[in-house]
C-alpha cells in the first residue's frame, strides 16, 4: 500500500490533533505535530525551545527556517513505509515552499492537504475547553464546570496550556487567519486541497476525513494516466 501523505490545514482549536491520533489508528503513519514539538523543546530548555517560547506565548509563529530545518529532520528519518501526517506545518508561504522542496528531494508526495472547516465561535469555544495531557499529549475536553479529570488515554495529568488563554487564542486566530489560511489557495492550485466539514463527533469528522483521502488517493493514482493520455500515449 502506498503510504498516506497528509497535511491538516486549519485554524487552532479546530481539532487538528485529535483527528491526527484518529487517523493515524487507521493508516500505518506518524503524526508530525510541530507545536508538540516545540513544547517539548520548551519544556526541555534545549537552545530552540528558549527561542522559541516568546513566540509561543504571544501567539507568534517562531522562524521559517528553523521550522523547516526541524521538520525536515524528522522527514528524513521517518521509515519509507511509514506516512505521515503534518500537523502545524506548514503556517506560511515559505514554510510551504519549503516543504515542497523538501518533499520532492525526499520522495515523499503528499496524498492530500485535509481542510477541517469549522465556525469561528466553535473554534473558540473548543479552545477554551480543551487540556493536554502532561505525559502523552492527547487532547482532552472538559466540562467548564466539571472537576479536572485524568487523561482517559493513559490516566496523565492533564494542564492548560498557557497560549490558550482568551487574548493570546484571538492573537492566534489572527495570525492564521492572515498568514496561514492563504495555503488553501496554494494547495488547491495543486489539486490536493480537500475541505472537510469538522462540526460533530471526532469518530464523524475523522469518517469524513478517511472518505477525502481515499478519494484524493484514487485521484493521485489516476494522475499518471491522466497524464499520458494527455501526452498522446
Ligand atoms: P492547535 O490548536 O491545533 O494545537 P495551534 O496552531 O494553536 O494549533 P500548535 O500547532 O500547537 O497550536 O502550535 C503552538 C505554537 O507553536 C504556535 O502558536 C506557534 O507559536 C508555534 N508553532 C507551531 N508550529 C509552527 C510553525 N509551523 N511555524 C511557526 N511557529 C509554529
Ligand atoms: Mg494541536
Amino acid at each position: 500500500m502506498t503510504p498516506v501523505n497528509i497535511i491538516l490545514l486549519g485554524p487552532p482549536g479546530v481539532g487538528k490533533s485529535t483527528q491526527a491520533a484518529l487517523l493515524s489508528k487507521r493508516y500505518p503513519l506518524v503524526t508530525l505535530s510541530t507545536g508538540n514539538i516545540l513544547r517539548a523543546e520548551v519544556a526541555a530548555g534545549t537552545p530552540l525551545g528558549l527561542e522559541a517560547q516568546a513566540a509561543i506565548d504571544s501567539g507568534g509563529l517562531v522562524g521559517d527556517e528553523v521550522m523547516i530545518a526541524l521538520v525536515r529532520s524528522r522527514m528524513a528519518t521517518l521509515p519509507a513505509e511509514c506516512g505521515y501526517i503534518l500537523d502545524g506545518f506548514p503556517r506560511t508561504t515559505a514554510q510551504a515552499t519549503g516543504l515542497d522542496r523538501m518533499l520532492r528531494e525526499l520522495h515523499r508526495p503528499l496524498t492530500a492537504v485535509l481542510q477541517p472547516l469549522l465556525e469561528r465561535e466553535e473554534v473558540v469555544r473548543r479552545m477554551s475547553s480543551r487540556r493536554e495531557c502532561r505525559t502523552c499529549n492527547a487532547p482532552v475536553t472538559v466540562k467548564p464546570e466539571a472537576p479536572c479529570p485524568a487523561c482517559p488515554a493513559c490516566g496523565g495529568a492533564l494542564f492548560q496550556r498557557p497560549d490558550d488563554t482568551p487574548a493570546v487564542i484571538l492573537k492566534r486566530v489572527a495570525v492564521y487567519e492572515e498568514q496561514t489560511a492563504p495555503l488553501a489557495a496554494y494547495y488547491q492550485r495543486a489539486g490536493l486541497l480537500a475541505p472537510v466539514d469538522a462540526r460533530g463527533q471526532p469518530a464523524d469528522v475523522a469518517a469524513r476525513l478517511i472518505t477525502a483521502i481515499e478519494l484524493q488517493r484514487l485521484q493521485r493514482r489516476a494522475e499518471p494516466v491522466r497524464r499520458q493520455r494527455a501526452l498522446g500515449l
